[in-house]
C-alpha cells in the first residue's frame, strides 16, 4: 500500500474520476495535492461540445465544488503546469517556480490535438478544440465571422463543425477518408452520417487532404492535394491527438506514442503512475473517456492496497456517441470481411440502422445508428462470446425480441 503524499499532476476527467474512487471509504495518503495547468478545477470536457453549440452551460460542467476537494482534504492549484519531474530527490517544480515533494506521483496529463504540420498551420485563425479557452475563443470567433473550416471528420470535428454551424457559421468538414467517424463506422452508418449532417447544413468533403494553409497573417484558405481551395475565415484542426508525454519523456521515463505504464499503470519508474490520454498500454493509447475512467478504478485499488491484483483490461471497448443528436454506438468489428456475415436492419423512415458482424454464430462486433438503446446489451454479447444462432431471426431487434423468443 502508498503512503506519504501524493501529487497528482493534471487535473481533467480522469484525474478527477482517480480522486474520486481515492476518496471513497478514505485513502492511505497523508497529504494528496493535485495541480493544473488549466485555470479551474477538472470539468466536463465531453460537454464542450454542447457548449459551442449553445446548448449547455458553463454552470453544467462542473463536476465538483470548493467543498468536495477541502471535505476530502485535497489541495489543488490551477494555472501553474508542472514543468520538471526531479526523480532523484522525488519533487516536481511547477512553472511558477513551486517545489513539491512526493512519495507516489500520478501523471493524468491527458492529450493535444496533433499538430497538421502543413505549410501555414501556424497561421492566425488556425484554431483548436480542447479546452474551455478554445471553447471561449470559438464562440467569440463565430460571432466576428461567417465561414470555417474543419479538418477532421472523426467525432470532435464533428461536433467542432456542428457546434460552429449551430452559431450561425457556413461550416465545411474536410476529412482524408473516404467516410466520416471511419473508426467508429463502417460505411452505410458513415453515409448514413453524412446525409443528416448535410440535411442540417454542414458541406462535407470526404477523401481530400489538406496540403497548406493560406493566407499572409491570417488564415484565408485551405489548399487540397487535388489543388482545390477552400475559401475560409477561421480553420479548426481536429485530425487526431497526441498524449502530453513531455513531461515524462524530460524525466527519462519510458515513453512510445504516449507514457509507457503497465495493466496497473505503473510507468518505468515504480514511484510514478500515469493514466488517461497522456499513457500507452501494451502500444495502444486511447482517445474517449470510458478507458480512462476504468484505469481510474484500477489504480485507486492499486494505491488503496484494495486489490493488489487489479489490472486494466483492454477489452473491446463499446464507443458511446452523440454526433449533434445522433446516437451512435459500435463495438467490437466494425467492418465485414470474409469471415463474418452481416445482419443488416435499416428503418429508412426514422433513420435508423443496425449492423451485427457475426463469426461462427457469435458476435463479433454492431454499430448502431439513430437508435442505440440496445448497444450495452451487444457488448456484452461480444464479450462473452456465445453462440447465438439460436437468436438469429431476432437479434438485430434488440434484446427484448431475442428474450422473448427464447
Ligand atoms: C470537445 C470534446 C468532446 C469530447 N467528447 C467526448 C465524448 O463524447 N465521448 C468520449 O468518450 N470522449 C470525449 N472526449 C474525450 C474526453 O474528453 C477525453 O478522453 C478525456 O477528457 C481524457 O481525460 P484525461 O484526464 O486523460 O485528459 P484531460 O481531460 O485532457 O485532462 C488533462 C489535464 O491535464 C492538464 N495538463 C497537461 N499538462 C500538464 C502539466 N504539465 N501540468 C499540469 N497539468 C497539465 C491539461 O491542461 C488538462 O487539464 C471529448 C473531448 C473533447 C475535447
Amino acid at each position: 500500500m502508498s503512503s506519504g503524499t501524493l501529487v497528482i499532476c493534471g487535473h481533467g476527467m480522469v484525474a478527477q474520476r482517480l480522486l474520486e474512487h481515492l476518496c471513497e471509504g478514505g485513502h492511505p495518503f497523508s497529504r494528496v495535492v493535485v495541480l493544473g495547468a488549466e485555470s479551474e478545477p477538472a470539468y466536463n470536457r465531453v460537454l464542450l461540445s454542447s457548449v459551442l453549440a449553445g446548448d449547455a452551460t458553463l454552470d453544467q460542467l462542473r463536476l465538483r465544488d470548493d467543498a468536495w476537494f477541502d471535505a476530502n482534504g485535497v489541495e489543488r492549484y490551477y494555472g501553474d503546469p508542472v514543468t520538471t519531474i526531479d526523480r532523484t530527490y522525488q519533487q516536481i517544480i511547477t512553472a511558477a517556480g513551486r517545489e513539491l515533494a512526493y512519495d507516489t506521483l500520478v501523471l493524468a496529463t491527458g492529450a493535444r490535438p496533433a499538430p497538421l504540420g502543413i505549410p501555414g498551420d501556424d497561421l492566425e485563425g488556425v484554431l483548436t478544440f480542447r479546452d474551455l479557452r478554445d471553447t471561449h475563443q470559438l464562440i467569440e470567433l463565430s460571432q466576428r465571422h461567417g465561414r470555417a473550416v474543419v479538418i477532421g471528420g472523426g467525432f470532435l470535428g464533428l461536433e467542432a463543425a456542428e457546434g460552429l454551424r449551430c452559431r450561425g457559421m457556413a461550416v465545411t468538414v474536410l476529412h482524408r477518408n473516404p467516410h466520416l467517424l471511419n473508426r467508429q463506422l463502417d460505411t452505410t452508418g458513415s453515409k448514413l452520417l453524412a446525409a443528416s449532417l448535410m440535411q442540417r447544413g454542414l458541406s462535407i468533403r470526404t477523401g481530400v487532404r489538406p496540403c497548406a494553409l493560406l493566407g499572409k497573417r491570417r488564415v484565408r484558405a485551405v489548399q487540397l492535394d487535388d489543388s482545390n481551395l477552400v475559401s475560409t475565415d477561421l480553420v479548426i484542426t481536429a485530425a487526431g491527438i497526441t498524449p502530453n508525454a513531455g513531461l515524462a519523456i524530460t524525466a527519462g521515463l519510458d515513453c512510445g506514442r504516449g507514457i509507457r505504464v503497465s495493466r496497473q499503470l505503473r510507468t518505468s519508474d515504480p514511484a510514478i503512475f500515469a493514466l488517461g490520454e497522456c499513457c500507452e498500454i501494451d502500444g495502444q493509447t486511447f482517445g474517449l473517456v470510458d478507458p480512462g475512467y476504468e484505469q481510474a478504478r484500477v489504480l485507486a485499488q492499486v494505491l488503496k492496497g484494495s486489490d493488489q491484483g487489479a489490472v486494466f483490461r483492454s477489452t473491446t471497448q463499446p464507443t458511446r456517441l452523440k454526433i449533434s443528436g445522433i446516437p451512435i454506438f459500435s463495438c467490437g468489428q466494425t467492418r465485414p470481411d470474409e469471415n463474418t456475415e452481416s445482419i443488416v436492419w435499416q428503418d429508412h423512415g426514422q433513420n435508423r440502422y443496425c449492423r451485427l458482424l457475426l463469426r461462427d454464430g457469435r458476435l463479433v462486433g454492431s454499430v448502431l445508428f439513430g437508435e442505440t438503446r440496445d448497444g450495452p446489451w451487444y457488448a456484452e454479447q461480444i464479450h462473452k462470446g456465445n453462440d447465438l444462432t439460436p437468436w438469429r431471426a431476432t437479434l438485430a431487434f434488440g434484446r427484448d425480441y431475442c428474450e422473448q423468443a427464447a
